[in-house]
């Protein structure tokens, strides 16, 4: 029994270590010569630093039972710190962990953001975390930014509102639900950001090493034979056969490999809004004071690069020079024209925004490199969970055919790893192991 799995993503290596350990044999094919995907660490004498995927969360289970498989464990590091806004007046706010009255939401906006969790969360459906399930609720056919449009929601809407989505998604709040908006604040709200202190990405590269990984093996397309998936054709023309196929990419590169039988699948995938991911990151030659991982301009400013994380106070571990690293972030539309500039313009911007979110910081750099990654995070417009949930119902019918991505159920790792664990169900109620 042979599944081939296309893409060494988190989605892509947990189905693979999954089905490994349910007896079948695998092969894992890889267009590129890392694994990983969007998972990434760049690193720079001696300090590493995540530049794709930044945290799991304390409720991302099958993250947390991969690490364990992998005896990882013992290698979580918790973001202990704060997050700053500085305001167009000048003014800071500093918001440690665990904040539970925004100072910047005034008394009425904590009164309705708070009636609002009560509202979807506690009496709401139930919502199965990084899943996406039946029923759809109602909430994913409003825009987040219609539910909250009054001149009294201004506040929430600068503060948290936008924050909060370019935060999940790098979009802004006009490509998101607002059923989408309840489950990343669900997510903020019972859980706390989770490092590896070797990188996100020593998850993945664990993970690479047990199941192998064929790297630098493009697959150009789908092979069927009387309406079902039995192999696939790389793009050096070679063909690999199996029992069964697992799909596991980003929409942009599934919907190309997807053949003409299945033009409605390919629909889905060319239908779906994302990101790419340009991102300077300035190496500085000191440590910022305190405990702050997180840097925001005044929200209502829109600039640019919107915010700021520090590696050094998000994981310690990861820089043993002691000094900081700064990795800056821009959110969608803007982050496909940043991907067109050159590297000196988008670290000029960086500079010019930078000194809006830690003034003088310009003066302490030591080094700049922009690490850019074509393909992101996937956005979750109005009625986007319905549209999964029919591409989910389709897909059921294929033959020879499952599917894993973090698109699945909600742009994250612990969504991809969950598709992944589906998938594995799927082939395994299919191929009966
Ligand atoms: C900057 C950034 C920040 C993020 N922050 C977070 C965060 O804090 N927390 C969080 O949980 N998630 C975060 N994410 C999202 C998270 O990284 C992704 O949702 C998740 O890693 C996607 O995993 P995947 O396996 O579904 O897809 P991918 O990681 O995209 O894997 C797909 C793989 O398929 C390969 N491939 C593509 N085409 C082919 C082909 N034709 N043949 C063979 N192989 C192919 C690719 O090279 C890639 O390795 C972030 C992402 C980015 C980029």
């Amino acid at each position: 029994m042979k599944v081939l799995i296309i893409g060494a993503g988190i989605s892509g290596l947990a189905s693979a270590y999954w089905l490994g350990k349910a007896g079948y044999e695998t092969e894992v094919l890889e267009s590129s010569e890392k694994p990983g995907g969007r998972m990434v660490t760049l690193e720079r004498k001696g300090d590493r630093l995540d530049v794709g995927a930044q945290f799991y969360h304390t409720n991302f289970k099958h993250c947390f039972d991969l690490m364990e498989e992998m005896k990882m464990s013992g290698e979580r590091t918790d973001v202990t710190g704060s997050m700053v806004y500085r305001l167009q007046d000048g003014s800071v706010r500093e918001y440690p962990r665990g904040t539970i009255y925004m100072d910047l939401l005034g008394l009425g906006g904590n009164l309705k953001l708070y009636w609002n969790v009560f509202r979807h969360l506690a009496l709401g459906p139930k919502i199965i975390p990084y899943h996406i399930n039946d029923p759809i609720p109602t909430s994913d056919s409003i825009a987040v930014l219609d539910h909250f449009n009054r001149e009294s929601d201004r506040a929430l809407r600068d503060f948290l509102i936008f924050p909060l989505a370019v935060g999940a998604t790098m979009g802004p709040p006009e490509y998101m639900s607002l059923y989408h908006f309840i489950r990343a604040l669900h997510t903020f709200a019972i859980s706390h950001h989770v490092c590896l202190a070797r990188g996100v990405s020593s998850l993945t590269d664990e993970l690479a090493k047990v199941v192998g990984v064929q790297y630098g093996s493009p697959v150009k397309q789908l092979i069927m034979e009387k309406g079902k998936v039995v192999g696939v054709e790389l793009k050096n023309g070679q063909v690999r056969k199996a029992d069964h196929v697992i799909v596991a990419l980003d929409s942009a590169s599934a919907a190309k490999i997807l053949p003409d039988e299945m033009a409605e699948e390919r629909r889905f995938f060319e239908g779906i809004i994302y990101s790419p991911s340009p991102m300077p990151v300035f190496f500085l030659d000191r440590p910022l004071p305190g405990n702050v991982w997180n840097y925001w301009s005044d929200p209502r400013m829109q600039r640019t690069f919107l915010f700021a994380i520090d590696e050094r106070a998000k994981v310690p571990q990861m820089c043993p020079s002691v000094k900081s690293v700064l990795t800056f972030w821009a959110v969608l539309p803007k982050t496909f024209d940043l991907c067109k500039q050159s590297d000196g313009d988008l670290a000029k911007q960086a500079k010019e925004d930078a000194e809006l979110m830690i003034p003088g910081v310009s003066n302490w750099i030591e080094d700049i490199q922009i690490v850019r990654l074509p393909y992101a995070t996937e956005q979750y417009p109005v009625g986007a969970y319905q549209r999964i949930m029919d591409f989910k119902h389709r897909a059921e019918k294929l033959d020879g055919i499952s599917f894993a991505s973090s698109l699945l159920g909600g742009t994250n790792m612990e969504s991809a790893a969950g598709s992944g664990f589906d998938a594995v169900a799927r082939v395994r109620r299919i191929l009966g192991k």
